[in-house]
């Protein structure tokens, strides 16, 4: 067991922040809720980014920027999105030593800054459709605050399109729906379930929100991604018209669309052990680290140089880090190269030379598989592939399990507080049952599945009254 790690049985909540510790991903900063994000954590943000950004070029959209700071006449402008965000927003009251004449918002999400600009931007259909991304920081005053899941400030890729009929908006709402589902499973390893918000739980302004919805280690919920329908709503709120083919002038639609740095707190929750993070081998910026285990100079020289031959022709296939720092013992650097998710270990010592092989130990099972030099390259690949397949296997084989059909509200109420879960019940549509089922329980629906297996007539679970499908509802990070 890794040093300073809290075993995820005896407390899963130290357990989560000691991972993080011992990682040297994040820290807690002087101001309460904010964050710093070590190199550690950052690199595999960054990661992350890299190919979020390429799928997102990959459908059409391009980068931008817009400020920071939001007029507050903006933010009442549409009357839901400002009741939904101020009371978590930071207010700018002072600048330059004065009082401002107008408050000025810290962003805690950029509609109203962006629809502003799009006023200007649009006058025909030609000017559409406009499909931005922004990469950026934003704020929203938390009072309960976890490194990397709930943050005062965090970063994040917000995109905000405009287009000129319901039916290309609500098309661009679920290709990014899709790309955010492929991102999590393909890339992340993170097992999705793809639905849609309540109206209680949908975003502040929006028709519709639809989200990802995962299961964490402690069968809780996490959100990993909202792609929203904004309709009209944006567009009526800032006056954005546009003249179409026939001449005539009409409101754009919108969508905006959203994934942060807490889904670097999904991985470390959906795939990490009592060791540590495992970084799956597609996001991990070092997929192999290479530790020579050696005694003396003669057999360190003997034994870099080999590595030096063996990697030459690495470049390009995977990436790697020999580990050659003096004054630290081979086991010494296994467990830290464990506690920081390196998904594959490569050690090769004197026996190792003289037989021509290396050990290659994997992060995910600790199997160690000895491996001649001549068939090196094409097993680290394969194992590559091979973790990350085993990675999403795992998880979705645990949500499977910790899935469960109920029709019983008292049993439900035993069950959400153990085993835990997600729970699919009938649920009749009313909010009234939603805020009684959040009260009695603390579990919420968490999404309207799409391709929803269950569309059994029933009765809700809460209420008793008629119910045409059935929802998935769970306790939530
Ligand atoms: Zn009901």
């Amino acid at each position: 067991m890794a040093k300073g790690i809290t075993r995820r049985a005896e407390d899963y909540s130290r357990w989560y922040t000691d991972v993080i510790a011992a990682g040297e991903l994040a820290d807690y900063a002087p101001v309460k809720g904010c964050m710093v994000i070590r190199p550690n954590g950052y690199a595999l943000w960054e990661k992350m980014q890299a190919t979020l950004d390429k799928m997102f070029k990959d459908t059409g959209h391009v980068n931008a920027y817009f400020p920071l700071f939001i007029p507050e006449s903006f933010m009442k402008k549409e009357a839901e999105h400002v009741e939904g965000f101020a009371p978590e927003c930071a207010i700018v009251t002072h600048g330059g030593g004065k009082k401002l004449e107008e408050p000025l918002y810290v962003r805690p999400t950029s509609e109203t800054i962006i629809w502003s600009s799009y006023k200007n931007w649009i006058q025909s259909y030609r000017d559409l459709p406009i499909l931005i991304n922004q990469w950026a920081n934003v704020v929203r005053w938390e009072m309960r605050t976890r490194l990397f899941l709930r943050t005062t400030e965090f970063l994040w890729q917000e995109g905000h399109t405009a287009h000129a009929t319901e039916l290309e908006a609500e098309e661009e709402t679920l290709k990014i729906l899709k790309v955010y589902t492929s991102f999590a499973e393909d890339y992340m390893a993170i097992p999705v379930i793809q639905g849609f918000k309540t109206d209680k739980e949908r975003f502040a302004g929006a028709v519709r929100t639809y989200c990802i919805e995962a299961m964490m280690q402690d069968k809780k919920a996490l959100q990993a991604g909202t792609s929203h329908y904004l309709g009209q709503n944006f567009a009526k709120a800032f006056d954005v018209t546009f003249q179409d083919e026939a001449g005539e002038v009409n409101h754009v639609y919108a969508t905006s669309w959203g994934v942060s740095t807490r889904l670097i707190g999904a991985i470390i929750m959906t795939h990490g052990d009592d060791n540590g993070i495992i970084t799956p081998p597609k996001l991990a910026s070092i997929q192999l680290a290479i530790i020579p285990i050696t005694k003396g100079e003669e057999e360190r020289n003997q034994i870099l140089e080999l590595i030096e031959k063996i990697t030459i022709s690495w470049n390009g296939k995977f990436s790697f880090k020999v580990d050659d720092r003096e004054g630290y013992r081979p086991g010494w650097k296994f467990n830290e190269w464990e506690q920081r998710g390196v998904p594959l270990r490569m050690e090769i010592g004197p026996k190792d030379f003289e037989k021509q092989q290396v050990v290659l130990v994997r992060r995910d099972t600790g199997e160690k598989i000895p491996v001649p030099l001549e068939e090196l390259t094409g097993t680290i690949e394969r194992t590559l592939e091979s973790i990350q397949v085993n990675l999403f296997k795992r998880a979705l084989k645990f949500r499977d399990e910790n899935t469960f059909v109920i029709n019983d509200y008292a049993e439900f109420k035993t069950q959400i507080e153990s085993p835990g879960g997600f729970f699919w019940i009938h649920w009749c549509g009313k909010t009234e049952c939603e805020d009684r089922l959040q009260e009695e329980t603390k579990a919420t629906i968490r999404c309207i599945p799409m391709g929803n297996p269950y569309l059994d007539s029933g009765k809700c679970l809460i209420c008793g009254g008629e119910s045409h499908r059935r929802v998935i509802a769970a306790k939530a990070y």
